[in-house]
């Protein structure tokens, strides 16, 4: 199933998407779950009623370009991600295979919407994009071993994890430089598990103005999705929404000669097979 979360009017309201129509899970069920978090936590007595639903929803869809998607998960309790994770990255970076997973987190308050802008920041030039695949928490939990690791997520998006190169190498702490506004853009829909199958096997790419600059596959992660919930979860509880950035593939805008900074204007889509595409306009801050 295709959950989005989106608006029509003031209220966010959550949705069903299939094909290019939506329908309002929020109209059609107004007590099943507040919002998207929510319905993630009551995800086991909720799905059968979401799925009848969708089914019958033919007659109350409507065309999914008739609303504003905004992110799935409009204020995730962390969003967690992962550096140096693909190869081909790495060897950009000029680094060498880290032994341990590189963690930081990006600000849940720069969770934006799958169409948003993007800001340019007023004190920064070194606008960069990572197409990175994002894993969404369900069930979570502490000490989630590696086998079990699949139960645990919920589903997948395409994400951006922008950043701003400066404010993030000049000190050995890249937080600062990973979470401005509007940087920890997803969606456009949380595509659930079971339809993803294997989320290790799915091309991924990033475009700027249309062309390509990441071209990959998740089959390229150095850590699995299930090395980053088992390693995560030793250190801290998994809650129910809470989003995960895995990596990004070679061919961001730092690693070229010479670096290819976003500029005002720039519309950078983050594609994933499966999962769907976001696309964001890039704006100086006003
Ligand atoms: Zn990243």
């Amino acid at each position: 199933m295709k959950l989005a979360t989106f608006l029509d009017g003031a209220t966010p309201e959550l949705g069903i998407v299939t094909g290019d129509r939506i329908v309002s899970l929020s109209r059609a069920a107004p007590r099943l779950a507040t919002d998207m978090m929510d319905l993630i936590r009551r995800w086991d007595e909720a799905e059968g009623e979401a799925r009848r639903i969708a089914g019958a929803g033919a007659g109350a869809s409507r065309p999914l370009s008739e609303v504003r998607l905004t992110a799935p998960i409009r204020r995730p309790g962390k969003i967690m991600a992962m550096g140096l994770n693909y190869a081909d990255h790495i060897e950009e970076a000029g680094l060498g295979t880290p032994d341990n997973q590189i963690w930081f987190s990006k600000a849940a308050s720069a969770a934006n919407g799958p169409f948003d802008p993007i800001q340019r920041p007023k004190v920064s030039s070194q606008l960069d994009y990572e197409a990175e695949l994002v894993a969404v928490i369900g069930t979570g939990g502490r000490h989630i071993a590696r086998d079990g690791a699949a139960k645990a997520v919920f589903g997948y998006c395409a994400g951006n994890d922008v950043s701003v190169r400066d404010w993030q190498l000049r000190t050995s702490q890249w937080v600062i430089g990973k979470s401005f506004d509007t940087h920890a853009p997803f969606g456009p829909w949380i595509t659930t598990a079971d339809e993803v199958g294997d989320p290790h096997a799915l091309s991924i790419r990033a475009l700027v103005n249309g062309e390509v600059r990441q071209d990959s596959n998740t089959c390229n992660l150095v850590f699995s999705v299930w090395d980053q919930v088992a390693v995560l979860s030793d250190a801290m509880t998994l809650e129910p929404g809470d989003v995960i950035y895995t990596g990004t593939p070679g061919g961001v805008g730092m690693a070229m000669k010479p670096p290819r900074f976003l500029q005002n204007g720039d519309r950078v889509r983050v594609e994933i097979e499966t999962l769907g595409a976001i696309e964001n306009a890039v704006v100086d801050e006003a």
